[in-house]
């Protein structure tokens, strides 16, 4: 009877270590997924499959605030369910304010909230800010989890919710560099990216692309007479207007100032044109609609790669040439470059 008391204990023991074991695994893993940067969207389906797979759950869930609720980001399920509706953001954090821990169905007025058949109520918080609610079924072993499992939770959610903090960031960094700040098109610097891609693609498939490069007429006497800010404005309803007047291959910026340029691919300058006579309706009908803009204009001046230049400088030097020419001839008006030699 000694022997069969050992033994017990013994696999007692030895289910512990199993258990620290898996922890152990389960944080390496977790730690893995934090140290490489992913996006927000592949971040939650990171976290969600490995969730699931760690707690072998029936079904899991991850809402995430979006406006006024939480809505399921990502949702799995052995049995092909349909993924539960949105929760109001204020009943959420009613009944699971910031800081809580790992919550179960027992709490009523959460349980109230999830589907039927919720087990484990997961927040990830980054400091007061609540990044995500994780929501696991029941385990498909119908054992139900224990206090190790709950603790587990709560440092993989730390976890978690760092690695979304993290995606978060990197996407809102990347925004900054890339966009302009008062119009959101591209910036000078990410436009010359897309067009040094689009360029050497145009070379080696042997197809034309074309660049027009946009400035407001007088734009500096607008900013004198009606201030700052209607000049601003004068600037979001040009980028809006070159925007809606594209094609979704095609690729609007603000070089600065009063300078836009469009990277218009598979086009040649005379279709370009095509382009341009829609945008030069649009400003007309900006004078219409805001009269405080008057007969606003603008002078337009277009390249073709490669038959005025292969490379983003050339190319943007022969569109300078071109909308130059523009001006000088009186303003209001679009120019082709000419043949380089
Ligand atoms: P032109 O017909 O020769 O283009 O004359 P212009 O008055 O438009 O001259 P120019 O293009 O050189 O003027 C650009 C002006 O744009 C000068 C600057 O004060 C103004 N500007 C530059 N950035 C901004 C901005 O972000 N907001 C506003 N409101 N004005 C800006
Ligand atoms: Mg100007």
């Amino acid at each position: 009877s000694v022997v069969l008391e050992l033994r017990g204990v013994l696999l007692e023991r030895q289910a512990t270590l199993d258990d620290a074991v898996f922890q152990l695994r389960a944080l390496r893993q977790v730690a893995r997924l934090l140290s490489s940067v992913h996006s927000s969207e592949e971040t939650e389906r990171l976290i969600l499959d490995f969730m699931a797979e760690v707690f072998f759950t029936r079904w899991a869930c991850l809402y995430r605030p979006s406006g006024k609720e939480f809505i399921p980001a990502v949702f799995r399920s052995r049995d092909d369910a349909d993924p539960p509706r949105p929760i109001p953001h204020s009943d959420f954090e009613n009944a699971l304010p910031p800081g809580s821990l790992v919550t179960t169905s027992d709490n009523v007025a959460i349980a109230s909230l999830l589907p039927a058949g919720t087990e484990l109520v997961v927040p990830l918080d980054a400091g007061a800010e609540r990044l995500a609610v994780l929501v696991l079924g029941p385990g498909l072993n119908e054992r139900p989890y224990g206090r190790a499992e709950h603790e587990l939770a709560g440092t993989l959610a730390f976890a978690a919710a760092i690695a979304l903090k993290n995606a978060e960031l990197v996407e809102r960094l990347h925004s900054a560099a890339t966009t302009d700040e008062l119009t959101g098109l591209y910036n000078r610097r990410a436009l010359e990216e897309r067009l040094e891609a689009e360029l050497s693609r145009a070379v080696r498939h042997e197809l034309n692309t074309s660049v027009v490069l946009i400035d407001i007429d007088r734009f500096k006497p607008i900013n004198d007479t009606l201030g700052h800010a209607a000049g601003d404005r004068l600037l979001i309803l040009l980028a809006d207007t070159l925007q809606q007047q594209c094609r979704t291959l095609d690729t609007v910026g603000r070089l600065g100032g009063d300078e836009f340029l469009v990277v218009l691919p598979m086009t040649s300058a005379d279709e370009a044109m095509v382009f341009v006579r829609r945008v030069q309706k649009q400003v007309k009908m900006i004078g219409e609609e805001h009269p405080e803009f008057g007969n606003q204009t603008i002078s337009l001046g277009i390249g073709e790669c490669p038959r005025h230049g292969a490379n983003v400088s050339t190319i943007l030097a022969a569109a300078d040439r071109a909308l130059y020419h523009a001006k000088r001839s009186g303003r209001n008006t679009v120019a082709i470059a000419e043949e380089t030699s």
